[in-house]
């Protein structure tokens, strides 16, 4: 059984999976995403889910009563519901945009100093 080793993109010293310090440099290796870039995905799929959620709850009842001239509450009457909607739908935007950083960085090996 051959162990695969990484090589760091700093130093070029050899190491193998699941060390969190290059021994060449010292540097930090982390093993695909890091937090920050989970959370600011994360945040941005939260604005994306919120965006969704606002067209759901109001934009969707105002062009109903525009365009087919029906007579739809504004967030479907739920009132601070609607809110909560768009809470719900922006913490999913918030686990999958993380999801999707984690996705992106898989596998991914870098050295941070
Ligand atoms: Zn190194």
């Amino acid at each position: 059984m051959s162990v695969q080793t990484y090589t760091c993109g700093h130093c070029h010293f050899q190491f193998n999976r699941g060390v969190t310090t290059c021994q060449g440099c010292l540097g930090t290796v982390v093993w695909g995403a890091t937090p920050k870039e989970k959370h600011e995905a994360g945040l941005f799929g939260a604005i994306v889910g919120a965006g969704v959620g606002g067209v759901l709850m109001f934009g969707l009842p105002a062009a109903l009563n525009k365009y087919l001239s029906m007579d739809v509450a504004m967030g479907f009457g739920l009132g601070l519901g609607a809110l909560a909607v768009i809470a719900v739908l922006a913490g999913i935007g918030y686990v999958k945009g993380s999801l999707s950083a984690e996705k992106q960085h898989r596998g991914e090996c870098r050295t941070f100093r």
